[in-house]
C-alpha cells in the first residue's frame, strides 16, 4: 500500500502531467519517468525543461549520470572507494550499490560522513578511487588548491569527476561572491577545464549532444538577457540551449 506522502507525490505528478500535457516529453534516466519535465526560476533566471518532477534531478544531474553508468559499464568498481562532495540525494542509492565504499564530504551540508575544506582536506595520499564534486570549484577560491587536494588524495589511475556550469566563452573571477548565484566567486567558461590539465594524465569530455536526446541534457536559458542585476558579472551569450559538459578526469 502507498504511504500518504507517496500518494500526494503521485497525485502532484498527476496533476503537473496533465497540466503540461503539451509540452515535450523526455525520460529521466534516473527515476524512469517519461513526460513534460518542469521548468525551474532562480534567482539567475528561467531554466526550461531543467527538472524531473519525480526525482528532482536537474540537467545536470542526468548527464552526470549517464556518464557515470557509461564508465560502469566499462570498469569494475565494486571494491574501490568513491568520496563525493556536496552529495546529490538522488544519487545515493546508485553510487552506494555500485561502489564497494562510498562516502561523502561537504563544507557545511549536515549528514555527510566529513565536513571538511576542499582546499585544505585531511586525506592521507591515494586515499580513493573516485572523487566526485558537481559544481563545487566555482564556489571555491582557490581552485587550484582543490585540484591538487583531489590529486593528491586519488590513486594511481583513480578517476575525478568535477563538472561545473558554463557560463560564458572565458573563465570570468569575480572580486567577491555572488549571494545571487549561491556564492559562486567565477562564472566558469568553456576554457575552464583547462586549469585541470596539470594535474590529470588525460581528461575525456561528454557533452549534452554525444547522448540522446531524449534526456533532455541541454541548458534552455536565454542568456542574452546578461548581464542582470543579480548576475552583474555574466556577459551575453547568444541563443537559448547551450551546452553541459562532464570532465573525467584520470590521475
Ligand atoms: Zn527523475
Amino acid at each position: 500500500m502507498l504511504k500518504m506522502s507517496q500518494l500526494k507525490k503521485k497525485i502532484r505528478l498527476q496533476i503537473f502531467k496533465s497540466q503540461n500535457r503539451d509540452k515535450e516529453k523526455y525520460t529521466c534516466p534516473i527515476c524512469n519517468f517519461h513526460g513534460p519535465f518542469q521548468d525551474v526560476n532562480p534567482e539567475t533566471g528561467i531554466r526550461k525543461h531543467a527538472m524531473c518532477p519525480n526525482c528532482g534531478a536537474l540537467e545536470r544531474h542526468r548527464l552526470q549520470f549517464l556518464v557515470i553508468q557509461t564508465l560502469l559499464k566499462k570498469l569494475d568498481f565494486s571494491q574501490k572507494k568513491m568520496l563525493h562532495f556536496a552529495p546529490e540525494r538522488f544519487l545515493k542509492s546508485f553510487l552506494t550499490k555500485r561502489f564497494g565504499k562510498y562516502e561523502t564530504a561537504d563544507i557545511e551540508m549536515e549528514n555527510v560522513d566529513y565536513k571538511v575544506d576542499i582546499q585544505e582536506l585531511p586525506f592521507l595520499d591515494s586515499t580513493y578511487d573516485w572523487v566526485y564534486a558537481s559544481h563545487v570549484l566555482e564556489h571555491v577560491p582557490d581552485d587550484k588548491k582543490a585540484l591538487q587536494e583531489i590529486r593528491r588524495i586519488l590513486r594511481p589511475g583513480g578517476i575525478a569527476i568535477l563538472p561545473v556550469p558554463l557560463l560564458c566563452e572565458r573563465t570570468i573571477e569575480y572580486p567577491e561572491p555572488n549571494p545571487y548565484e549561491a556564492y559562486h566567486v567565477r562564472a566558469p567558461g568553456y576554457d575552464y577545464f583547462c586549469k585541470y590539465e596539470p594535474y590529470f594524465s588525460r581528461i575525456e569530455k561528454y557533452t549534452s549532444d554525444s547522448l540522446p536526446e531524449e534526456y533532455q541534457l541541454f541548458i534552455f536559458e536565454d542568456r542574452t538577457k546578461w548581464p542582470t542585476d543579480k548576475c552583474p558579472r555574466r556577459p551575453a551569450m547568444m541563443g537559448e540551449k547551450h551546452i553541459d559538459i562532464v570532465p573525467v578526469c584520470y590521475a
